[in-house]
């Protein structure tokens, strides 16, 4: 669903990304793991295209990204993503944030979209909250209307940039639950996180990026238990 190949960015003289290959198929949770710094938001950004590629090629579901914009706009559908801030629109109900994309981007009715809306806030936990805008909520309640409203666009593929890391211990937990249980749903999903315990239950595949580049790709077990590099060795004991 996903091919990268010889991916680079450079903001000025700075090489962040410095030649990333990689494939994801359809339904493969991948979570990525790295130093501060690493690249891990840039590849994200690259991507959906939040960041134009300085060199190399993204493809998704088979289309290579060129910039095009009718492309871009189908490619943006296609995946969703839920970032550590938030983004909801403050003015906006709960309801009203999931509604949104498939209201102005997918053009559905309203009655079709609340319906859609009330069901996905129902299976991140929120049905009561519908009416709530934002300022009210709990910042994993917040998280929580980011997940319904990144699945309200019945994307292929989701993309989350360290979704739990503004949040209390606490209400990280809530966070994780739903994003194991898309993960057991089948969702396609790639997952920038501090959260090791999470990557190692979750996860099917873990990368682990350094310096801008892919150092080791494998499973869990692979990662956590026997780090073939010292760089990924290296990280993991620091963390401990
Ligand atoms: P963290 O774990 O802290 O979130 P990260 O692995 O996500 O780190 P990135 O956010 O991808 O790292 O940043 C990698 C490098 O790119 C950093 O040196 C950062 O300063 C630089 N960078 C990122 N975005 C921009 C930008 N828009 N303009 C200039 N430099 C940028
Ligand atoms: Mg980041």
């Amino acid at each position: 669903i996903v091919r990268l190949e010889d991916l680079h960015k450079r903001f000025g003289d700075n090489e962040v990304l410095r030649g990333i290959d990689l494939e994801i198929q359809r339904g493969e949770v991948v979570a990525i793991i790295g130093p501060s710094g690493s690249g891990k938001s840039t590849l994200l950004r690259c991507l959906n295209r939040l960041e134009e590629p300085s060199r190399g090629s993204v493809a998704i579901n088979g289309t290579e990204l060129t910039g095009n914009r009718r492309e871009l706009a189908r490619m943006r559908r296609q995946v969703g993503m839920v970032f550590q801030h938030f983004n909801l629109f403050p003015h906006m109900t709960a309801l009203g944030n999931v509604m949104e994309g498939p209201r102005t981007v997918l053009g559905l009715r309203r009655e079709e979209a609340e319906r859609r809306a009330r069901e996905l806030l129902a299976r991140v936990g929120l049905e009561d909250k519908a009416d709530e805008r934002p300022g009210t909520l709990s910042g994993g309640q917040r998280q929580r209307v980011g997940i319904a409203r990144a699945l309200a666009m019945n994307p292929d593929l989701v993309l989350f940039d360290e979704v739990t890391s503004a949040l209390d211990p606490e209400r990280v937990a809530e966070v994780l639950r739903v994003m194991k249980s898309l993960a057991d749903d089948g969702m396609t999903m790639v997952i920038v996180t501090h959260e090791m315990n999470f990557a190692r239950r979750v996860a099917s595949r873990v990368v682990f990026l350094d310096e801008g580049r892919v150092v080791e790709d494998g499973t869990p077990e692979q990662i956590f238990a026997g780090a073939r590099e010292p760089r990924t060795r290296r990280f993991l004991n620091q963390l401990e």
